[in-house]
């Protein structure tokens, strides 16, 4: 039986923050187990809220940063957790903060988040511009999310956002939440998934443009490569992409095959074309 944590009363939840507050204990106990902190470890968790997850890490002699949009919770984790050893909160939106600015010398940052929903794709975004200062990532995220950013190529879930999050991040999907481990219950089921950035060893020679050639194939995924690469190859020669299958659809390219298109095409492009 799962032991229910009682979210604090004096709270009215904030829809336009995304805030389903997590109740259920076992389910915080793993998600705890998952991050496993270390002592002198440097955690920022993003968005604590009423401090289900915070409260946990607390004590585990880390540094922890804590970055909180809505100044009503920041006041109640504040008078809960101000004086805590390590503990410092930044009350701001995440999609702005400069994470980069939290490191120190010898620690990359470990970052946690029940993430509202309807943020979580750009908030990844942007703190995948940190990368080189992240050591991983655990993130609540709506399930579709997760089953879509971890699937391989071949599959219904694969596109551009599997393609632009493996070409960052190791993607391993951890387990599945439901709805009742929230207050008020979202409408959706949730999962955890752990991201850890990664070095490549093909890289994308202009990162803009593979994100671009990543976007044209998929806005069209059941037609072949060649269809969705049309606007790009009109300006270019014939056989540029004489080593690709262009007749194959977009959901068969692995990540590092979309590399490789990417990659050929921008060195024939003109400099100065977009
Ligand atoms: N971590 C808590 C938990 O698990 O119960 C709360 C999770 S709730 C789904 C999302 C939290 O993110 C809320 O505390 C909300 O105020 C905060 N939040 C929403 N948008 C944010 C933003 N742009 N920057 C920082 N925090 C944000």
């Amino acid at each position: 039986m799962a032991k229910t944590e009682v979210p604090d009363q004096s709270h009215q939840a904030k829809k336009r923050f995304g805030q389903n507050f997590l109740v259920d204990g076992n389910i915080i106990n793993r998600i705890i187990r998952a991050v496993a902190p270390q002592s002198g470890q440097h955690l920022v968790e993003i968005g604590p809220g009423l401090g289900a997850l915070t409260s946990h890490l607390i004590d585990k002699k880390c540094q922890l940063d804590v970055v909180e949009i809505d100044r009503d919770l920041a006041e109640k984790l504040r008078a809960q957790y101000g004086q805590a050893n390590g503990f410092q909160l930044h009350l701001i939106d995440a999609l702005k903060a400069d994470f980069g600015s939290l490191t120190k010398p010898g620690a990359k940052l470990r970052i946690i988040g029940n993430l509202p929903y309807n943020i979580s794709t750009p908030l990844l975004f942007h703190l995948l511009t940190f990368k080189e200062k992240i050591a991983d990532m655990h993130f609540m995220l709506q399930r579709e999310v997760v089953d879509r950013m971890g699937s391989p190529e071949g599959k219904k879930t694969y596109g551009r956002l599997s393609i632009m999050v493996q070409y960052h991040c190791h993607v391993e999907p951890l387990f599945v939440v439901p709805p009742s481990a929230f207050k008020p219950a979202p409408k959706v089921e949730s999962a955890i998934v752990r991201l850890r950035p990664r070095a490549r060893t093909i890289m994308a020679q202009d990162p803009a443009f593979f994100s671009r050639v990543v976007n044209v194939c998929f806005q069209q995924r059941r037609k072949t490569i060649r269809n969705g690469l049309k606007s790009i190859l009109k300006e270019l020669p014939e056989d540029c992409l004489s080593h690709i299958d262009l007749s194959r659809r977009p959901e068969t390219f692995s990540v590092e095959e979309f590399v490789d298109i990417a990659n050929a095409l921008s060195a024939l492009r003109r400099p100065g074309t977009e």
